[in-house]
């Protein structure tokens, strides 16, 4: 594991702010982490936009909650990942008509979340990173080059890719 993957074990990305993380799997740079909502629920309305003729959809992401109500932005190719973050935003394709994100085996719409976060970039001397002042070194999380997110349906339990993005 490299330092970027190391510090980001710590933290969730803040982007994903209002959810919680309930497990997760390291694998080498990646961190698939699997969500539910602040208040305890795991079934999820995702809205993302549609992709013509594609079966994966476009950011900006959002998720509402049956449980209690919360709808959140949780991930925009605009201002979050390392491009988002740090260059002015990833040369992604986007749609910001939300529509519900459907499970294509039984349009199931209660989904839990499942995100795989790539830290592909690393700081090569562990000096740089000690360096940095605390407020960023906590970001660090935030500075992903790529993502993944997909679905589990709640009806048949299918796990499908909601989208990737290649964000540095
Ligand atoms: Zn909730
Ligand atoms: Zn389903």
């Amino acid at each position: 594991m490299n330092m970027m993957a190391l510090k980001a074990k710590d933290r969730q990305p803040t982007n994903f702010d209002g959810l919680q993380t309930t497990a997760m799997v390291v694998e080498g740079v990646i961190l698939h982490r699997t969500f539910q909502c602040a208040c305890g629920n795991d079934h999820l309305n995702i809205l993302a936009g549609k992709w013509p003729d594609q079966k994966t959809w476009l950011d900006p992401v959002q998720f509402t909650c049956q449980g209690c109500g919360a709808s959140k932005e949780i991930f925009n190719s605009q201002t979050d990942g390392y491009d988002g973050k740090l260059c002015g935003g990833a040369a992604c394709l986007q749609n910001p008509d939300y529509e519900l994100v459907e499970c294509p085996e039984c349009n199931g719409r209660d989904l839990r979340l499942k995100a795989s976060i790539f830290y592909n970039i690393d700081y090569d001397d562990p000096r740089e990173l000690a360096e940095l002042d605390d407020d960023f070194k906590a970001v660090l999380g935030d500075l992903y080059d790529a993502l993944g997110l997909s679905g589990v349906c709640k009806e048949c339990e299918n796990e499908f890719p909601i989208g990737d993005w290649e964000l540095a």
